[in-house]
């Protein structure tokens, strides 16, 4: 028997650092929405009681420190399950990019052991336990479109957005969360308004054009000056005919919404003349459910 899990990328749509907390973490207020840009986690149970994974791809770790196995291993240790499982992990999203392709990973891998042991965990059960992991776990656990708050734990469920298409364009370099985090300079970023209270009036009163005028991020003022790719990218996706082009999370993925296919092709292609990794998929808003995991017969 096998489970697949779908595990979509999501996109910030805002990023307001409100200031630095006494654990360490920075307290933030996120607007962020699932897109079609997908893993795939298959998972099998085992005879044995370990815990054992394999990918598509050669550059994420497959030991402990992959998000998958260590959700598995916080799911056997916290509800003391003795049951083995063996992942298969298609990465299709972009490893270190701002897309919570690590945290998608895991929030699939507690929906589906969830189906497969018959844990019965709810959803906001899900999230919490998926924020041990890490702190966009509890969103992809949700997906759609969310408020996120605290250090990005607290989902508050949105409405979609008007049916869109995103443009991302990837330069050929990972970035650390942590790194970023870290070099944040509280008196920069206060120069920058959050913008999360108004992109969630724009998404309520599904005003497309209010929703371009509220995106930001507030690291961009890092990742930007670590790295002028970045900056260079978001020119020419302004150039080739986006109305708004953002920095995704910690970056280093820059993306555009589009209502229009025509200029999908338009800017994907242009783009695509000097930046190896485009995508153009749609917005998953609310047609995208958790659900249930599919099971396959073997
Ligand atoms: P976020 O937007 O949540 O900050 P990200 O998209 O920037 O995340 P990820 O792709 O999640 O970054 O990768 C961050 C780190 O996590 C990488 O260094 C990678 O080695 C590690 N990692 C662990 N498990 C996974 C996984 N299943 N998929 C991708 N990366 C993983």
């Amino acid at each position: 028997m096998r489970i697949s899990v779908k595990a979509p990328a999501k996109i910030n749509l805002t990023l307001d650092v409100l200031g630095k907390r006494d654990d360490g973490y920075h307290e933030v207020e996120m607007v962020m929405t699932t897109i079609d840009l997908a893993d795939r986690i298959d998972i099998y149970p085992r005879e044995d009681d370990k815990i054992t994974l394999d990918s598509s791809a050669c550059f994420v770790p497959l030991g402990e420190k992959n998000h998958v196995y260590q959700m598995a291993q916080l799911i056997k240790r916290r509800l003391g399950i003795h049951k083995g499982v063996h992942f298969f992990i298609h990465k299709n999203i972009p490893v270190a990019a701002g897309l919570a392709g690590g945290s998608s990973d895991a929030a699939a891998t507690i929906r589906g052991l969830n189906g497969l042991w018959d844990l019965g965990l709810s959803t906001e059960e899900m999230a919490e336990l998926g924020s041990e992991i890490g702190s966009d776990v509890a969103f992809c656990v949700y997906g759609g479109t969310a408020l996120a708050k605290g250090r990005g734990e607290k989902i508050q469920p949105l409405p979609s957005l008007p049916p869109s298409w995103v443009i991302l364009a990837k330069p050929p370099i990972g970035v650390s969360t942590a790194e970023v985090y870290g070099k944040v300079d509280m008196a920069k970023v206060k120069e920058y308004p959050p913008m999360s209270c108004q992109m969630v009036e724009a998404i309520l009163e599904h005003d497309y054009r209010k929703i371009h005028q509220s995106l930001g991020n507030h690291l961009e003022t890092v990742t930007l000056s670590l790295h002028p790719e970045v900056r260079r990218l978001k020119e020419q996706m302004l150039r080739f005919g986006a109305d708004a082009a953002l920095m995704s999370g910690s970056g280093p993925t820059v993306f555009c919404l589009v209502d229009k296919e025509s200029r999908v092709h338009r800017i994907y292609n242009g783009l695509k003349g000097f930046c190896k990794d485009v995508f153009a998929v749609r917005v998953l808003g609310d047609k995208y459910h958790v659900g249930l995991p599919k099971t396959v017969q073997k």
